[in-house]
Formats: C-alpha cells, sequence, structure tokens
C-alpha cells in the first residue's frame, strides 16, 4: 500500500466504525457482527501503530463508547468508566501478562481475579447512606444517561444495602438479560405479535435505555458487580480485588459465583478453558473472561492508557460469528 491508501483506509476504517458505534451504543441496534468490528478496529489500531503520524485523539481507537443520547440527562462520571484491551489468542494474553511481569519488574507470582466477561450493559451505581441514589450508562466514558428509575426496576438490585459500607461510593457492573428469561421474553412477544430482541445483550442495553421506566421495569433484567469507581474514605477498603468484590457482596450486592483468585499466566489461561468449556451452562451470555491484575497497589503501578487500564485483559472467546438471524421474525431493540 502507498502512503495515500494507507491514509485513506485510515479514513475509511474511523468513518464505519464510528458508524457501528453509534448504531450499537446509541441506538442499541448493530448492522455488522461483533467479530466484523473487532476484525476492522484492530486493522486501524495496526495502521496507527505502523504509522504513527497518522495517530489521532480523534480516532475511535483513543475513545470509549459513544455520546450519550441527549433525551436523557447526562451524568459526568467521577472516574472515568474505560473499557478493555482485549486479547482474541493466547498468545496474546501471554504477551499482556508478560508485559504486566516486566512493568511490574516484579519476578515474584501475580494474582489475578479472573471473571466471566458478561455480555450486556455497563452500569455505575451511587449509593449514599446505603442508598441507591443514581444510576447512569458508561456513555462515552466521560459522560453517562442518567437511568436512575430504570435501574430500580431490576430486582436483583438492592435499594437498600446493609452491613458496614461507605457512606458514598459508586457500583460498576454489567446488567444483562439470562438467557433463559430472553428466551421466554421473546417467545411470548412472538405471539403477542410485538418485535423480538436480536440478542439478550440488545435487549439489556435496549431496556436500561427507555424514556419510561414501566417498560424497563417489564423486562426480566439481572445486575452482577465487578468494580467500584469513587469511595468515601469512611470504611476500610480490602487491598486485593477480588476480596474488594466479596465486601461488596457483603454489603447486599450481587456477584457472579464464577468469581476466581488465581496465580500468573497459568492459572488465568486454566480458568479461560473452564469457562469456555462451561460456557453454555452458565445462565447469562458471555464473551470471554477478563483477568485482572488482584492486588490494588499493582493496578496503580500499572495505571492506565487512553481508553483501557493496563492491569486488565478481556480474553475473547472464539467468535461465534454472524448475527442471530431469525427468519420471518422482526427485532425490536
Ligand atoms: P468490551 O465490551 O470489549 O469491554 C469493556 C466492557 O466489558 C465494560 O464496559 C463492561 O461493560 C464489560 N464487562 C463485562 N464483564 C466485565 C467484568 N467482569 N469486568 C469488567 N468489565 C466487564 O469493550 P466495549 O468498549 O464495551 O465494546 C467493544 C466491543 O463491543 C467490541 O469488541 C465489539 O465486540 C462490540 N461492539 C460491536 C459493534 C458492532 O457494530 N457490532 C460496535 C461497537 C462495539
Amino acid at each position: 500500500m502507498t502512503k495515500t491508501d494507507v491514509r485513506q483506509r485510515v479514513e475509511e476504517l474511523r468513518a464505519l466504525i464510528t458508524r457501528y458505534n453509534k448504531e450499537y451504543y446509541e441506538f442499541d441496534e448493530p448492522s455488522v457482527p461483533d467479530a466484523e468490528y473487532d476484525r476492522l478496529f484492530r486493522e486501524l489500531q495496526q495502521l496507527e501503530k505502523d504509522y504513527p503520524e497518522l495517530r489521532s485523539s480523534a480516532s475511535p481507537t483513543q475513545k470509549v463508547g459513544s455520546q450519550p443520547v441527549s433525551a436523557f440527562q447526562q451524568v459526568q462520571h467521577e472516574m472515568p468508566m474505560l473499557s478493555l484491551d482485549n486479547a482474541f489468542e493466547q498468545d496474546e494474553f501471554e504477551a499482556f501478562a508478560k508485559r504486566v511481569q516486566e512493568r511490574l519488574d516484579s519476578a515474584s507470582e501475580i494474582a489475578y481475579c479472573c471473571e466471566p466477561k458478561l455480555d450486556g450493559a455497563a452500569v455505575s451505581l451511587l449509593y449514599e447512606n446505603g442508598k441507591l441514589v443514581r444510576g447512569a450508562t458508561r456513555g462515552d466514558g466521560q459522560t453517562g444517561e442518567d437511568i436512575t428509575a430504570n435501574v430500580r426496576t431490576i430486582r436483583n438490585l438492592p435499594l437498600q444495602l446493609a452491613g458496614d459500607f461507605p457512606q458514598r461510593f459508586e457500583v460498576r457492573g454489567e446488567v444483562f438479560m439470562p438467557v433463559q428469561a430472553f428466551e421466554d421474553y421473546n417467545q411470548k412477544a412472538v405471539e403477542r405479535g410485538e418485535k423480538a430482541f436480536a440478542n439478550p445483550r440488545n435487549a439489556a442495553a435496549g431496556s436500561l435505555r427507555q424514556l419510561d421506566s414501566r417498560i424497563t421495569a417489564g423486562r426480566p433484567l439481572h445486575f452482577y458487580a465487578y468494580g467500584m469507581g469513587v469511595v468515601s474514605d469512611d470504611v476500610a477498603l480490602a487491598d486485593s480485588h477480588f476480596q474488594r468484590l466479596q465486601q461488596l457482596a457483603g454489603w447486599g450486592l450481587p456477584i457472579s459465583a464464577e468469581v476466581k483468585c488465581v496465580t500468573n499466566a497459568e492459572g488465568c489461561a486454566k480458568y479461560y478453558d473452564d469457562i469456555l468449556a462451561r460456557r453454555h451452562e452458565l445462565r447469562y451470555e458471555i464473551d470471554g473472561v477478563v483477568l485482572k491484575v488482584d492486588a490494588i497497589k499493582q493496578q496503580q503501578d500499572l495505571g492506565f492508557v487512553s481508553r483501557a487500564p493496563r492491569w486488565a485483559i478481556a480474553w475473547k472467546f472464539p467468535a461465534q460469528e454472524e448475527m442471530t438471524v431469525i427468519h420471518g421474525v422482526d427485532f425490536q431493540v
């Protein structure tokens, strides 16, 4: 490719990815499968790596999600809500683990917290004095949409916490629609002559971003916590991510039963294999596992790049490829 060809391809990829982001994040209606999106995203990342002069802070590779929709009130995140770097192959994951080891300059074992990568929508929930006071989408990572009335309708999400919780804190996690509930909901929708959802991820994201919370209340949504945002300093937090998740669970917030603490890259690889083998037994859809350096001090030492932490990676499962197509059925978002 000549330099002009490369420049043109970069522009083309940026325009395509920006369009797909809008369809996926703003309208909850993707027009291409995730695998295709991921291929284009990687191609753009590679070109920007090979041709540093074409890099731009406006490129979708430097951004998170998409802008919040104006129909909702906006919420400024006190701590940005980032994305995750991805590994698609074992050697990519191993390269990540090696970088972690080198950056930490550590010859000793590294503990990782391993979690299923839930395929739903990220939310931030703010609790004050144990009461759920605000729910927000990730949006573009800096500004999200206020969906407080909608998250209040999620049945496994406590409106009031118990125990010795911080006076003010933010929990982050995924809202998803369990597979059986998704199938039942779709079947009933078709019987009623309504549109069916394309997949559980769209069902969750679309249900969460309704302007009328009574509609959200009729959707079988669930929530699992996977992290914390801002936290007041009146309660001591554990110095391990895994233990912090246990603290959240102790205050009444649901976490996945599949969360595990392991040692080094080998432990992560075993976890990946185990979850991949049991993927279809889980009651919710996942598209990989998330592996996080467990020690908070090590997370702080590793820090962040523009759109993702350096201490975590999403190791994706082989693509289930192409989009769900149910003949003769209309889809809704
Ligand atoms: P991501 O989904 O790859 O990773 C970040 C997200 O993972 C977080 O925001 C969170 O919601 C989720 N997550 C689930 N379990 C988690 C856990 N245990 N810990 C932490 N986070 C967890 O990144 P993204 O920026 O949300 O989306 C990018 C992906 O979305 C792409 O790789 C692609 O698959 C898909 N996408 C598809 C299209 C399309 O047109 N098909 C468009 C845009 C994005």
